[in-house]
């Protein structure tokens, strides 16, 4: 993400903040051109005051960009659940940015769109499965908190888990579906990921029992991504959202970069250049995970970019760059 700045005394600001520690200026994000402007300016996104949103709207209506694709909130009843409802909208705004930033549909010709039911399974009765479906996104409130995510983290195995990689992830379903059209790109998405005709809810339940938990981390990005080719999609296009934000972000870092890396950093969302993007990739993700190393934490990026999960994301930069140039 792009540095922000305070409108009134151009201190650094960051993406969640609503009043600038320095001058003490109200603030709004303001999602048309980007940056921070004064609150005074423009119109609150009406979930300001009860979830902190900061963002303000443009067009008449109550909600901003991101709060109005939630179609469904969680049952409000304890102040726990308000909490955590507020840490998962925090992550879709940062997944919202993203998408803007790519350029991306947040709905198709079909009519299927991106939208978000945000469940609490004390009040579904039952227990919450977060995934996707014809772009409506299903995501288990409890996941917002720590506890019980790292201990699901642990439980699966996985080297890492946050709400804005599930929501990176999740997208990445819809975006199979919107970018992957089955005329022309079907065919080199099955040479790079597999058939995903293979039953789908068959290849799941099998992964889940699956009794020897070997897996090639030379073909795949992670271990969930063996589950089937459109898990294998979804987790190498939340990997390349990864890599293109967190990029954004170091173009704001005081770093000594060379022309070629600068020239990358413009707009990491936007380059065109696959080669030079991994490459700087490869540097600022080691250089991250040496800081958090240094500070007794864990990785901030633990997965390995092997020659075939390249390949993938490579294709995954192909589908975007074609549906951002009108297919
Ligand atoms: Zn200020
Ligand atoms: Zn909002
Ligand atoms: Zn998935």
């Amino acid at each position: 993400m792009k540095q922000l700045i305070c409108p009134q005394c151009r201190a650094r600001m960051v993406f969640e903040q609503h009043t600038c520690t320095q001058c003490g200026t109200l603030v709004s994000f303001d999602s048309t051109p980007l940056q921070m402007v004064r609150a005074a300016t423009v119109v609150p996104c009406a979930n300001r005051d009860l979830i902190g949103c900061n963002w303000s709207v443009d067009d008449g209506l109550p909600y901003c960009r991101s709060c109005r694709l939630t179609r469904t909130i969680p049952n409000l009843g304890s102040d726990r659940n308000l909490a955590l409802w507020q840490k998962v909208e925090q992550a879709k705004r940062r997944l919202t940015y993203d998408l803007m930033r790519l350029q991306l549909p947040f709905a198709v010709p079909s009519g299927a769109h991106i939208a978000f039911d945000i469940l609490s399974h004390e009040t579904a009765g039952h227990s919450i499965m977060t995934g996707h479906l014809a772009g409506l996104i299903t995501i288990n409130l409890s996941e917002a908190d720590d506890a019980v995510r790292e201990a699901r983290r642990a439980t699966f195995r996985e080297p890492y888990r946050t709400l804005l990689g599930h929501f990176r992830h999740e997208v990445g379903h819809f975006y199979w579906e919107a970018l992957i059209d089955q005329a022309q790109l079907i065919g080199p998405f099955r040479l790079v990921f597999g058939d995903e005709s293979a039953d789908y809810a068959s290849a799941l339940a099998d992964y889940h029992h699956r009794s020897d938990r070997s897996w090639s981390s030379d073909a795949f990005i992670s271990e969930y991504a063996t589950a089937h080719p459109w898990e294998d999609w979804a987790e190498t296009f939340a990997h390349f959202l990864h890599i293109v934000s967190t990029l954004d972000t170091a173009s704001s870092l005081p770093l000594s970069l060379d022309e070629r890396a600068q020239h990358t950093l413009d707009d990491p969302y936007l380059e065109r250049d696959f080669e030079a993007l991994l490459a700087l990739w490869e540097s600022v993700a080691y250089s991250m995970n040496e800081l958090n190393r240094s500070m007794g934490l864990s990785d901030a990026y633990p997965f390995r970019l092997t020659p075939a999960v390249r390949g993938k994301l490579h294709f995954v930069h192909l589908a975007i760059m074609r549906a951002r140039n009108g297919g």
